[in-house]
């Protein structure tokens, strides 16, 4: 019975490893459809994460030859820091998140994690060191505390209290009728798309990764769910690089940095208050999605 169980249990492990990797990955870079493209160089070493310092040089790429995405896109995100990328919807926001898990690979330029170019190093430890927050998380049909310890499965009942937390998901805990042993996803109850964001913070402060890749959500939430997504992104941020794939400006007036992507360059970078201050693409945008955010108030 015993050794029945181990190997099965083990099994399930790795089986539930294998999905979160995949779910949370697909998820965001809606990479189901695709071929891999890229291997290991012989001999690879892992990637060594020392502080989380991210470096994109001169990196060009073309999802085909005769049209390039990004053309020269160089910046870096210092250890610990919150950056944000932004541009117009096709700019290749999404890209650069593609191009930093290493699922294709350049055209020309590199990538650096704290020095070491990510073509150099093995995938497994690059897409380890690597913790995604996607766009739409995926909930599994069990209790929210296993949904929740499925960043790490073998995580210490004290490191998942200290999660809920951080992600700020404990009043809503508290709120459901049977706490943290509620049955979740589509058999279970409904989550809000705030909820389900900080429910993948949570797994991703228990992943433990150095560097976090935020794809935010596009549409635009109530201002009491943004308020407790900030609160737990904060959270997420201390102690981490991220780097944040941002659809609403106002979730990220506050990033240490912003990046303006448009026709493939990085054509403005700084704060937010400097970056109005240009008056360039970013004030435009910024004017563009505060005239939204208005109208949609008033109709809702
Ligand atoms: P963003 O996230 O900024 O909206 P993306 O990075 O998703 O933009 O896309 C940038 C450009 O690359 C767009 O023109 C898009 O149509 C194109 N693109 C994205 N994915 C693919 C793909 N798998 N094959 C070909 N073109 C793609
Ligand atoms: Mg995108």
């Amino acid at each position: 019975m015993i050794q029945l169980f181990i190997p099965l249990n083990f099994l399930g492990f790795v089986y539930r490893e294998i999905r979160r990797a995949l779910t949370d990955l697909e998820n965001m870079l809606g990479l189901l459809e695709q071929q891999p493209t890229v291997e290991d160089m012989p001999g690879a070493p892992e990637l060594i994460v020392r502080q989380g310092r991210i470096e994109f040089a001169r990196v060009a790429f073309g999802y085909r030859p005769d049209r390039p995405v990004l053309r020269d896109v160089g910046f870096v995100v210092e250890p610990g820091q919150r950056v944000a990328v932004v541009g117009a919807s096709g700019a290749g926001k999404s890209t650069l998140a593609r191009l930093l898990f290493r699922f294709y690979d350049l055209d020309s330029g590199q990538i650096r994690i704290d020095g070491q170019p990510i073509e150099g190093v093995t995938l497994d430890s690059l897409r380890q060191a690597i913790a995604v927050v996607p766009q739409d998380t995926v909930l599994f049909n069990t209790t929210i505390r296993d949904n929740i310890a499925y960043g790490d499965p073998e995580a210490a009942p004290e490191a998942i209290e200290r999660a809920i937390d951080m992600a700020h998901l404990r009043h809503f805990i508290d709120s459901l009728p049977d706490g943290d042993q509620t049955l979740v996803g589509e058999r279970g109850l409904k989550v809000s798309g705030g909820e389900k964001q900080r429910i993948a913070i949570a797994r991703v402060l228990l992943k433990g990764s150095p560097i976090v890749v935020f794809d935010e959500a596009t549409s635009a939430l109530d201002s009491g769910a943004e308020q407790a997504i900030l609160a737990a992104m904060r959270s997420l941020a201390s102690g981490h690089t991220s780097l944040v794939i941002a659809h609403r400006l106002s979730t990220i007036t506050d990033a240490d940095r912003i990046i303006v992507l448009h026709e493939g360059r990085v054509a403005e970078q700084g704060t937010h208050q400097a970056l109005l201050d240009q008056a360039g693409h970013y004030a435009r945008l910024w004017a563009l999605q505060q005239e939204q955010e208005a109208q949609a108030g008033q109709i809702g």
